[in-house]
């Protein structure tokens, strides 16, 4: 048992949290979209083309960089769309499944039997490696490294995003199939994240065998792999560690039983701008609007994908990321306030303290995508310095990515940076520090 105090992070209490029940499951939709553009750290080789037939587990695209990693169709269908963007790079991979739940192509396997080498065969043939990360980076893992520990992400604190003590306390015996697949893998330690939050802690998984709880705080970004990692066990020079979600841990297992594979998850709907912000059971890569027939508000909204702080902007016609459990619906901040330093700022959120918000403020607060003004120079506030949870000081490791000196961002923890948003959230200056340290981390990745 380790227990790891996190300095920095920072929770916004946000609007529109989604009520902790699940009574919805989604049909299979007719559509099924395969984000390639979430899938970090390969480069994708087209195995199909439009309008052909697949069947689930058939290969859609592999890792040039590395063909064993392969991106497979989830359910039987026909490729409807293989969309593009610039430079021909692949985006998604859209599949007409016709409502139709798939027939396994694979053998179900023994956990207790199958050889280390056979396991990662395994997973790398269900295309169900693509749920393990690795860090540095935030890649899909390499199958030719071994990691020095790997964290189960039972512990997820972004705003509204899935609580995982609520989805997984009734998958007790799947988790624990998945810990020892696991833990063929590696012969460091299984971390797992544990803090109560609005649901304690699973008694059962505080003495789950074969792994090392970590207790934390319940403050974002402690669940964070890279976080945990950082604070309890730093990565040496070489050394890399995993991470997947408990969920897709939990799909493995069960794949591993059954032979088939399993791509639904309970997601969260949520924000100020839904109608109904819910739990629901559903699919990866279902479309936007099967999330939304509760309704939403009426003007101008922005879907994100993910959490509030690492998500992705999607287009209400559009489709769910391949991690992305979780489906935000706010207001499009197009407005323009009227005085604002006028104002005492009662229903602002406020990092800094500078609102009133901070002593008579609301429960919750109602985000816009608002950024109130255009990006400024650094006024060295420190606001990001204090937020960063690996002790990282983004003001000045920017301004050396900027200059392309990356053997000095490194000295300065590029590679420490889990990408958690927060020093971009807090940044008076509106400076997109999170999307500027994760062009220097791709840059270092393909450099090797
Ligand atoms: S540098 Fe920014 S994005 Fe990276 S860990 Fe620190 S606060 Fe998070
Ligand atoms: S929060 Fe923004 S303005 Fe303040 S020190 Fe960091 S980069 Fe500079």
């Amino acid at each position: 048992m380790v227990r790891m105090q996190l300095s920095g992070g920072y929770n916004l209490n946000l609007a529109g949290k989604p009520s902790l029940d699940i009574t919805t499951a989604l049909d299979l939709p007719s559509l099924i979209s395969v984000k390639a553009s979430d899938l970090q750290g390969i480069k994708p080789m087209m195995k199909v083309k439009e309008g052909d037939s697949v069947k689930a587990g058939d290969v859609l695209f592999i890792n040039k960089l590395n063909d064993k990693v392969k991106i497979v169709a989830p359910f039987d269908g026909t490729i409807k769309e293989i969309k593009r963007g610039n430079r021909r790079v692949l985006l998604e991979v859209i599949i007409d499944v016709s409502g139709k739940q798939s027939v396994s192509q694979f053998k179900s396997r023994s956990i207790d039997e199958i050889s280390e080498n056979d396991l990662i065969n395994h997973l790398l043939d269900t295309g169900s490696w693509a749920f393990i990360r690795q860090y540095p980076y935030n890649v899909i893992a390499d199958p030719e490294l071994r990691p020095r520990d790997i964290y189960i992400e039972t512990l997820t604190n972004e705003p509204h995003v899935p609580d995982m003590n609520f989805v997984i306390k009734d998958q007790q015996e799947a988790f624990e199939k998945g810990v020892q697949l696991l833990k063929k893998i590696t012969p460091g330690n299984i971390f797992m994240g544990l803090a109560n939050t609005e649901v304690e802690i699973p008694e059962w998984l505080r003495s789950l065998k074969d792994t090392t709880p970590v207790y934390t705080n319940n403050i974002y970004p402690a669940g964070e792999a890279a976080v945990q990692s950082y604070n309890i066990a730093p990565m040496k020079k070489d050394e890399v560690i995993w991470h997947i979600n408990a969920q897709d841990l939990i799909a493995i297992a069960n794949l591993f039983d059954s032979g088939k594979l399993d791509y639904s998850r309970v997601m969260t709907v949520s924000g100020s701008c839904v109608n109904k912000a819910k739990y629901i059971k559903t699919y990866i890569g279902s479309p936007v609007k099967t999330f939304l027939k509760d309704g939403v508000s009426s003007g101008e909204n922005r879907c994100i994908s993910g959490g509030i702080f690492t998500g992705l902007k999607i287009e209400q016609d559009g489709y769910m990321g391949f991690y992305g459990h979780s489906l935000h619906v706010i207001q499009e901040g197009v407005e323009r306030e009227f005085l604002p330093f006028q104002r005492p700022g009662f229903e602002k959120a406020s990092f800094s303290r500078v609102f009133l918000s901070t002593f008579f403020g609301p429960e919750s607060f109602v985000q816009t995508s608002s950024q109130m003004g255009e990006e400024r120079a650094c006024i060295a506030c420190s606001h990001c310095e204090d937020v960063c949870p690996v002790d990282i000081k983004p003001q000045f490791l920017f301004k050396t990515i900027l200059a392309e000196d990356y053997s000095m961002a490194e000295k300065l923890g590029v590679k420490d940076c889990s990408l958690c948003g927060l020093c971009t959230y807090v940044c008076p200056s509106k400076i997109d520090l999170d999307e500027i340290i994760s062009s220097a981390q791709q840059f270092l990745h393909k450099e090797g």
